[in-house]
């Protein structure tokens, strides 16, 4: 009988886990609470050689349409003008352009949508991993991939809360057919900073949502991290215009219009003016920034992964990747420990946590 594993989180560090665990034989259920096919999270993400090694060592091709490729960094001023250029080739891609082949590499029926896990008991030396429906899986293993608020590392290491750390990164994509040709012309094809005081934006072109990377078919992606440093400030931007709390994340189109014209407005009083003409055409989004370390990573057939386990600040753009190496770690741990799980899991926490 197959060994199964049961993963809690069907975003990008759960597809990897699970395919890494699928190609060693296991049988592995992939559990999302979200409804909806992740695919049109729309960010932009900045690869590295290690991620696209992951990509790779799946088998999942990377050809010139994976991502733009940036040459240069350019800091620019209030004004627009570059202070400071940097050749250093980087290739942009996006969210989707890593998603889809992950999941589709998944045998469809191992992906339950809309199933969010509420807890887990043990019975007869296996798991049972619970879910708010009712129903209930068992496995040998089971791995949480839930992200920052991870309600399994809740069960591994109580106490274990993420701490807001004073400000939130702002986000939008915009079609690069919908800038202006004189924007457009003055953008080319680099990778730009400005730091006002205290804050940082990034931008940058990625694959278009048919994942073209064709002059006029891209997107630019813009994170502008900004201070929102009261509690109290960062309920007021995740309160809609009826009043409602979303938690420390809200869905775009709910950003109130107050929110989003002050961001606007902000973007054109402190950002060289081709930026702030991408935040104008945008409808700008947040994520509030948490820190959050999981002393252990592995304890009695649990294991977590991903911003689950710890979070890589995103400024670095590593966050993807992290995710990736530890699945990659956590599956060879498996592959090397014929068959002594715990021993496996002991390395993997040894290792990454
Ligand atoms: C502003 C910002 C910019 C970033 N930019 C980059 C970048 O350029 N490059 C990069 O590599 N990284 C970037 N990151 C980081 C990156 O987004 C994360 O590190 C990455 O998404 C972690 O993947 P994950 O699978 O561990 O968690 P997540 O992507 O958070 O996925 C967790 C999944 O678990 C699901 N889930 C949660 N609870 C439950 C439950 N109870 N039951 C079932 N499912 C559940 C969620 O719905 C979600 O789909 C950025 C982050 C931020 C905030």
């Amino acid at each position: 009988m197959k060994t199964r594993a049961i993963v809690i989180g069907g975003s990008l560090g759960g597809l990897f886990a699970a395919n890494l665990l699928q190609d060693l034989g296991w049988e592995v259920d992939v559990f999302e609470r979200v409804g909806d096919d992740l695919a049109s999270r729309g960010a932009g993400i900045g690869t590295h050689d290690e991620l696209l090694a992951v990509l790779g060592r799946l088998g999942i091709e990377i050809d010139d349409r994976f991502g733009v490729r940036v040459a240069e960094r350019i800091c620019l001023d209030p004004a627009g003008n570059p202070i400071y250029r940097l050749a250093w080739g980087h290739m942009m891609s996006a969210w989707a352009r890593i998603y889809r082949p992950l999941k589709d590499r998944l045998a469809a029926p191992h992906y339950h949508a809309g199933r969010n896990f509420s807890g887990l008991t043990r019975d007869r030396g296996k798991i049972v991993a619970h879910f708010d429906d009712g129903s209930q899986a068992r496995a040998d293993l089971l791995i949480g991939a839930d992200g920052l608020h991870s309600t399994v590392r809740a069960r591994l290491s109580p106490g274990t809360e993420p701490v807001y750390a004073g400000y939130v990164g702002w986000r939008g994509v915009v079609e690069e057919s919908a800038i202006p040709a004189r924007v457009r012309d003055c953008l080319g094809v680099h990778y730009y900073f400005a730091l006002p005081p205290g804050e940082m934006m990034l931008c940058y072109p990625v694959p278009g949502r048919d994942d073209s990377i064709s002059p006029g078919h891209r997107d630019w992606n813009y994170v502008w991290y900004r201070p929102t440093a009261t509690q109290r400030e960062l309920r007021d931007l995740c309160t809609d215009i009826n009043g409602r709390y979303y938690g420390t994340a809200m869905p775009p189109p709910s950003v109130r219009p107050d929110v989003t014209r002050k961001i606007k407005d902000l973007a054109r009083s402190t950002l060289a003016p081709q930026i702030a003409e991408i935040v104008e055409l945008s409808q700008p989004f947040f994520q509030a920034i948490f820190d959050v370390e999981s002393p252990r990573i592995a304890l009695e057939r649990v294991a977590l992964l991903g911003d689950a386990a710890f979070v890589a600040r995103p400024h670095v753009g590593m966050g993807v990747t992290k995710a990736g190496l530890d699945a990659i770690c956590h599956a060879k741990s498996i592959a090397h420990a014929n068959g002594d799980l715990d021993g496996a899991l002991e390395r993997y926490d040894r290792l990454r946590g």
